[in-house]
């Protein structure tokens, strides 16, 4: 069995903050099989950045330890530097020198590694890595020419361009405006999976890493809460955290009325209730999408405001007899208005039950 690209055990990184220690990173794990793209996800300051640093070799971790490939990068045997560590990396501002062309910024990673290389072979790696990134003809630019996006993929070039066995990404599509980060996405993924690299992506946007990963790690307060498939952190989310912080969750008190019924104050409503007995206190959980309003049965309330946003119409009803609200996406074509008196019924398979 080839070993993991990357493996993290039991990380803990403390800060000194007015004299107290914070710890940022609180004993996390993780594991990067071979070729895989797992993002770390999680709100700001819950301590992405610092996992990703101690990774590189930026930062020194206070206890765990760390493994590149199989080979012990930090632990008991002390750290091995950064450069020394066979990482690319792209932050969140690129850190292009704005002194040097397009072509010397691809190289520069090539000139303080340490290696000896001719002439010809650096011109053979630039001229790669600038291709893949499409950046060839742009080679004898002056980097401060680039748009965001071009200087975004020579970032990556770069990062790329010792071919690392791992990648490591820090929010790096955060700086561009909506539509190029879309376009951004798709082209990292593209890249991602053409040459197999390992990668570390961390980001607090969640259609990035439902988007682009393999497999997501969320985290919160230094901790990694939930770890699984995209989808599986979307449909099955473990606490009202994940629920809440990955997609817009719908969160309603509810009582275990028997076989796969839930009671609330506004109606019962079905869903799987695996391992719980009546009377059990929970949670219901459902994603906007997954709901019907106008049904027949399930949660009474009212249509307290509708938002057109183009492509859905989401509304906002208020339930009866708990005051509590849910959100509903709608098709645009349905006549929803507000003030309507409604049943909503979650589709009881993507209903999950929180405790
Ligand atoms: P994220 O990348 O998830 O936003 P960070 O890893 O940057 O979070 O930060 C985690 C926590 O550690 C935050 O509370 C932050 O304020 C703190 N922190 C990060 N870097 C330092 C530092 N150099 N000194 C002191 N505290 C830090
Ligand atoms: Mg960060």
């Amino acid at each position: 069995m080839t070993a993991a690209a990357l493996t993290v055990i039991d990380l803990v990184k403390d800060y000194g903050v007015d004299r107290r220690a914070h710890r940022a990173v609180d004993g996390v794990s993780v594991e990067i099989g071979e070729g895989e793209f797992l993002s770390l996800l999680g709100p700001s300051g819950c301590g992405k950045t610092t996992t990703l640093r101690c990774v590189a070799g930026l930062e020194r971790p206070d206890e765990g330890r760390i493994e590149l490939a199989g080979t012990e990068v930090y632990g008991r045997g002390g750290a091995v530097p950064t450069e020394r560590r066979d990482i690319g990396m792209v932050f969140q501002s690129y850190a292009i020198w704005p002194h040097m062309t397009v072509f010397e910024n691809a190289a520069f990673p090539l000139r303080v590694d340490g290696r000896r290389r001719s002439r010809s072979e650096v011109q053979n790696l630039v001229e790669e890595a600038l291709a893949v990134v499409r950046l060839a003809d742009l080679a004898g630019r002056s980097a401060t020419q680039l748009s965001g996006g071009q200087q975004q993929r020579l970032a990556l070039a770069r990062a790329l361009i010792r071919r690392p066995k791992l990648l490591l990404l820090d929010e790096p599509l955060s700086n561009l405006d909506a539509k190029l980060r879309g376009q951004m996405r798709a082209e990292i993924r593209d890249l991602q999976r053409k040459l197999g690299v390992s990668t570390l992506f961390v980001t607090h946007d969640q259609a990035e890493a439902l988007s682009l990963s393999t497999r997501v790690a969320v985290m919160d307060q230094g901790r990694i809460v939930q770890r699984g498939t995209p989808r599986e952190i979307y449909e099955r989310p473990a606490t009202r955290f994940v629920a809440d912080f990955v997609g817009t969750a719908n969160l309603v008190d509810a009582e275990v009325d028997g076989d796969g019924t839930l009671r609330t104050p506004a109606g019962s409503i079905r869903a799987t209730c695996d391992g719980l007995k009546k009377g059990d206190r929970v949670t219901a959980c459902f994603r906007p999408e997954n709901v019907l309003i106008n049904a027949s049965k399930g949660l009474k309330g009212t249509v307290e405001r509708v938002d057109f946003l183009g492509e859905t119409l989401d509304c906002r009803v208020r339930l009866d007899g708990c005051a509590q609200r849910v959100t509903v996406r709608c098709h645009p074509a349905d006549g929803v208005r507000e003030g309507d008196a409604v049943f909503v019924e979650p589709i009881a398979e993507r209903c999950a039950v929180l405790l």
